[in-house]
């Protein structure tokens, strides 16, 4: 099945052509100061949420270069997290969830963000897509699979996959793609979705992989 869907062939000029831009999360600026842990992971990983990654770049390093560890967060104030990690998205709302989720892995995982999927999707403002990251960049565990609106959007484009919504993708996906992809893929298609087949009028004109394109619910390409 993979053969007719040109994956290895889309990867292979993905990895090519995006090779020199990196992602926050995986951005080597961003983690040579802050230690990286799946704690770090996770707070980073819900800064981002809604939020430019240069915003969220910035808002990361303020508070997690001297604040790493749940314990270091509980002890600050609301105020000071806030002053922190503005001007990221719903900053206020997220400097509560970043404290309680901290006390919450204090309480009942002793400090340390628990290797376990639905433990991790159970904190407090955390959903499949923070879960799967925190277990791929945090724990660097293979067998997950994080899905945000690119790469939901684009497997849907290029028809790999038909589904709607990304929890359903994650699902397709994991069933279509070899596993010595799922690392790559993530990444890879954040930025592609960034940069080339942008939600609304995709550069369809400049992109590397428009032969292998189905376009499928694509109105208008620039
Ligand atoms: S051809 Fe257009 S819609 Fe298809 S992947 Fe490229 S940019 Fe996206």
């Amino acid at each position: 099945m993979s053969k007719n869907l040109f994956i290895d062939e889309i990867i292979s000029i993905l990895k090519d052509e995006l090779k020199d831009i990196d992602l926050p999360l995986v951005s080597k600026k961003q983690w040579d100061v802050i230690p990286h842990t799946p704690f770090t992971v996770l707070i980073s990983c819900l800064l981002s949420l809604r939020t430019k990654d240069e915003v969220t770049e910035k808002a990361s390093m303020r508070l997690l270069r001297k604040y790493n560890t749940p314990n270091d967060i509980v002890n600050l104030s609301l105020t000071n997290i806030q002053e922190m990690i503005y001007p990221v998205g719903f900053y206020k709302i997220k400097s509560q969830r970043i404290k309680e989720i901290s006390s919450k892995i204090i309480e009942d995982y002793n400090g340390e963000v628990p290797r376990d999927f639905n433990s991790i999707l159970n904190l407090k403002g955390v959903g499949r897509k923070t879960a799967n990251i925190v277990m791929v960049y945090g724990f660097h565990d293979e067998n997950y699979l994080p899905i945000d609106t690119h790469c939901h959007r684009i497997p849907n484009r290029i028809g790999w996959i038909s589904t709607k919504n990304p929890e359903e993708t994650e699902f397709k996906l994991k069933s279509i793609l070899p596993k010595k992809y799922w690392i790559d893929f993530n990444h890879l298609f954040v930025i592609f979705g960034q940069t080339i087949c942008l939600p609304i009028s995709p550069f369809c004109s400049k992109c590397p992989i428009k032969k292998y394109c189905k376009k499928i619910n694509v109105k208008k390409c620039r």
